[in-house]
């Protein structure tokens, strides 16, 4: 379609056939997140470039350093699929800053030594299971001689839409003395066919304890039946659902934003009828790089109300009680 060449000259198209296979229609719930859409040529109010302020906080390249125990490392820039609603779609998918060089990923991985309070890396992106195995296998071995790091957690979309790659020679190369974590990203259960919960089942065989991250989406996911059917699914196939994310204001995804008061309005449904384990935590990361937090719903109302240390406190299914802390009188 003709009208869509400027979307795809400005914003990066790539949708694997593991996503191809399972797209109905450019309006349906996986069309939504890949088919490109004129609408992404708007600019919203408030809609910036680098919507959760990598640039401010990264003091070599590759890596965003915003919180004293944990780091991002970007090793590629690629991903398998590109999302049309991406936080990063300024940078990702850009081919002439696609993959980290040596020297960059070298004068990163020193930055790691000389940062002792540093106990955790995430390899976010792009996507860094899009890497060679061997490219992979040399960044985390050299990670696991960093003495001061312990944890290592992978953040990709690999599994779910390109599942194929999740080979042998993939968990061989990332096994390492490290605590590796695997965060899935993925908004909607079509997304999770036979292949993409197999793939998860053979990263959680490895030993990976496997988490989740979705983005609410208008169009897409912003339906509580929706959402149910994908925390369970996820949760019987042994991944955690962690975050939920409030949309990052990247520029053109107006139309995917769904109002913070309706978020919460969704999740507090999800309260009310899913078990403890499926439960993510509905986020926001505070546009310009001051982190992410928690945005409810609140249940513990108002403070005191009939004298010191008496609160209101919410039900999972809305009703309101009285709840006297005696520790505070
Ligand atoms: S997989 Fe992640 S980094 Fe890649 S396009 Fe989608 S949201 Fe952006």
């Amino acid at each position: 379609m003709p009208e869509l060449s400027p979307v795809v000259a400005r914003f990066r198209l790539g949708i694997p056939p593991e996503i191809r296979r399972r797209i109905r229609r450019a309006d349906d719930a996986l069309g939504r997140q890949f088919v490109p859409d004129v609408r992404e040529l708007d600019r919203a109010p408030g809609e910036v470039p680098d919507p959760i302020g990598d640039q401010r906080f990264s003091p070599v390249e590759g890596l965003v350093h915003r919180y004293p125990d944990r780091v991002l490392l970007l090793p590629t820039l690629l991903c398998h699929v590109y999302c049309r609603f991406c936080f990063r779609r300024e940078t990702v998918g850009d081919p002439g800053r696609g993959v980290l060089t040596e020297a960059r990923t070298t004068a990163a991985l020193q930055w790691l030594h000389q940062h002792p309070a540093v106990r955790e890396v995430i390899l976010t992106g792009g996507d860094p299971l899009v890497l060679s195995v061997a490219r992979l296998a040399r960044l985390v071995s050299r990670l696991a001689e960093v003495p001061h790091l312990r944890i290592l957690r992978l953040h990709t979309r690999v599994p779910i839409v390109a599942p194929e790659r999740i080979t042998p020679e993939l968990g061989e190369a990332l096994r390492s003395r490290l605590a590796t974590w695997v965060v899935l990203h993925t908004n909607h259960p079509d997304e999770l066919g036979p292949a993409a919960l197999a793939a998860a089942a053979t990263l959680s065989g490895w030993g990976f304890p496997l988490l989740s991250q979705s983005v609410l989406l208008a169009g897409v996911n912003d339906q509580a039946e929706t959402l149910i059917a994908l925390f369970r699914t996820l949760v019987e196939n042994r991944v955690k659902p962690y975050y939920l994310h409030h949309l990052d204001r990247a520029e053109g995804t107006d139309h995917f934003r769904v109002p913070l008061s309706r978020g919460q309005e969704l999740v507090g449904v999800l309260r009310g009828r899913l078990s403890g384990i499926a439960q993510p935590t509905y986020v926001l990361d505070i546009p310009g790089g001051y982190g992410k937090v928690p945005i409810g719903p609140n249940y513990l109302h108002g403070g005191p109300t009939e004298g010191p240390g008496v609160y209101q406190v919410t039900d999972p299914w809305g009703g309101l009680h009285d709840y006297a802390d005696l520790e505070g009188r």
